[in-house]
């Protein structure tokens, strides 16, 4: 199937735009009829539902971050009793308070029709089998793609994150076609598959996967594609907008997020004004179709680049590129702005690296000292000292070309860094300690 749904897929950008206006309005006047909390806020802006006369007229409205949920938490901004919401999902809080939010069955089924339209733009459908190896529970992961991957007729293997040996060998023997994960996992179970003398690309009928949650480069979805011989698409989203949305359709040129279910704008982090099309910029979502906990403005912290032209696929929704990074994900090391996306793009580009990394970042007296452990290869770890000097040089180079600032590079031997089943945890900044 090409489309799920092509009547909204493929809708013209004018009514899109037309329709937005319109979810935009009706989604302002409901809170600020019922939300004592956005009353508040839009009074305090001096702004009225009137004010809305165009679809640029959202930019007269305040921005809502984290923190607005946070400090309302548990229930402050859902805005449906609690006899209507069918579930709840609540964030790790590994970085501060946990973020709730409620779905109602309404909420749960456009979350689902989204996902639905995503993995059909990617090629999946009936007949395949699914192997959704994303955590299951409060995180968002595992039980929005298993509603999605039913929705579309697909038949999901619900295997969780963990337990890898049984992961592959249920991949073979059920026939697992697509599977979803973090994109460290994925690159783990490769590992694992090659340790047990299982060839992905010949032994089992694994063709795409559909990778996210975590920020991955277009390096790595090389190194991963090659070795396997799948298709590897992004996915993105968030739990405050749902969980994950939107992914690459099989252009994989840009993820599609649906106009017709949120508003998505990009700015300037600094000044809050929009970028251009093209530009990289910090994510706002607005929801126009979410009913227990609306969100408008929503600074989600993510940075990408929005393509608003319609796709070669035919599909009319904006597309955004490849996820940078979370602007809180940002290390500043002697002023200068590091990514650790940035730092994996350098490292998957050369072939005697191994797939996984990580950035120890520490002060020594005034100057921050920033490490990057890298794991070789089986093939790139050699025995002659000259050899990992020629290496540890070229590394330290390309490093410096791109980050424009010199890192101590740390070659181990394969197997050191420890694997991540979930999100991968890159970074250990000493300095904050
Ligand atoms: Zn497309």
């Amino acid at each position: 199937m090409r489309c799920w749904d092509p009547r909204i897929e493929e809708m013209p950008v004018a009514d899109l735009r037309k329709l937005q206006f319109k979810l935009l309005k009706t989604l302002v006047y409901r809170v600020y009829s019922f939300s004592s909390f956005y009353h508040k806020r839009m009074k305090e802006a001096g702004f009225h539902p009137d004010d809305i006369n165009s679809l640029e007229d959202i930019t007269r409205l305040p921005f809502m971050h984290k923190k607005d949920l946070r400090d309302t938490y548990p229930d402050g901004l859902i805005m449906s009793e609690q006899e209507e919401l069918v579930r709840y999902h609540v964030s790790s809080g590994t970085t501060g308070k946990p973020t709730v939010v409620g779905y109602t069955k309404n909420d749960i089924y456009n979350w689902t029709e989204s996902l639905a339209r995503a993995l059909t733009s990617a090629g999946i459908g009936r007949g395949d089998v699914m192997q959704v190896s994303y955590g299951y529970g409060l995180f968002t992961g595992g039980l929005g793609l298993h509603y999605g991957a039913e929705r579309i007729g697909a038949t999901v293997l619900p295997t969780s994150v963990g337990n890898t040996e049984r992961q592959i060998e249920l991949m073979q023997d059920l026939g697992t076609t697509a599977i979803a994960c973090t994109p460290s996992y994925f690159l783990h179970i490769m590992e694992v598959a090659e340790k047990m003398g299982v060839s992905i690309k010949n032994d089992t009928l694994l063709r795409a996967g559909v990778f996210g949650a975590e920020p991955w480069s277009l390096e790595t979805r090389k190194r991963i594609e090659d070795a396997t011989g799948i298709k590897a698409y992004d996915i993105y989203g968030t739990s405050e907008i749902s969980g994950p949305l939107f992914t690459e359709c099989y252009v994989q040129k840009g993820i599609h997020v649906w106009g017709d279910m949120f508003l998505t704008e990009v700015i300037d982090p600094k000044t809050g004004e929009a970028v251009e099309d093209g530009e990289r910029g910090e994510l706002v979502f607005t929801t126009l179709h979410k009913y227990a906990l609306p969100l408008i403005r929503y600074r989600i912290g993510d940075l990408s680049i929005m393509d608003s032209e319609p796709c070669d696929c035919g599909r009319t929704h904006p597309r955004i590129m490849k996820i940078l990074g979370r602007t809180d994900d940002m290390l500043i090391i002697r002023g200068i702005n590091v990514f650790p996306s940035q730092v994996e793009s350098v490292l998957m580009n050369i072939p005697e690296v191994g797939d996984h990394w990580e950035i120890l970042v520490d002060r020594k007296g005034p100057l921050d000292m920033m490490t990057v452990r890298v794991e070789l290869t089986e093939r790139g770890f050699s025995d002659k000292i000259g050899d990992l000097m020629k290496l540890k040089k070229k590394v330290s180079k390309e490093l410096k070309g791109v980050l424009n600032i010199a890192a101590e590079v740390d070659l181990v031997e394969p197997g050191t860094i420890p694997r991540s089943m979930g999100k991968a945890k890159r970074v250990t900044d000493n300095r904050k300690v």
